[in-house]
């Protein structure tokens, strides 16, 4: 299965946020849009990094005033991307090997998505679920 199949079906919406908005403001978005992530852009499409919950949390604990910290100043810079056409199955094990949950998708330079490691969980799951029907029913007598 490929990170586009997911896509179609989770549709193609990334939450972005500036590098000089305040950690007040992406703590509004990460609530309101009931996300994990947020990608950092500047007016491009192209991702100058990415905030998640765990940068935040990380930010708190460090300051009393984290409200007012920019996220350029938290956010991890070095983004890790992957292509609609890459497999979910590596993909999936990137996150794992490399700690994170979230991942920008990119097609062609452009910003066409992001995914979690909820649903690659899930699309795995319904593949599993897909080839176990099958087999059964090849099995099944008569
Ligand atoms: P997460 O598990 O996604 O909440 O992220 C854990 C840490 O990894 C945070 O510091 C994030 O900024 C960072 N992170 C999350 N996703 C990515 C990614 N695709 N590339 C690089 N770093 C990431």
């Amino acid at each position: 299965m490929k990170i586009a199949n997911i896509l179609s079906a989770k549709g193609m919406n990334v939450f972005t946020v500036a590098p000089n908005q305040l950690l007040r403001e992406a703590i509004h978005l990460l609530v309101q849009h009931n996300v994990g992530a947020l990608v950092v852009a500047e007016k491009s499409d192209k991702p100058i990094g990415i905030i998640t919950e765990r940068d935040v949390v990380r930010a708190a604990a460090g300051n009393e005033n984290f409200f007012a910290v920019r996220v350029g100043d938290v956010m991890t810079k070095d983004v890790i991307t992957a292509a609609p056409e890459d497999d979910v199955k590596s993909v999936g094990q990137t996150m794992t090997t490399r700690r994170f949950r979230h991942m920008p998708i990119l097609d062609r330079g452009k910003m066409v998505g992001i995914i979690s490691i909820g649903d690659v969980l899930k699309a795995q799951l319904e593949e599993y679920e897909g080839l176990i029907e099958t087999l059964n029913a090849q099995i099944a007598p008569g």
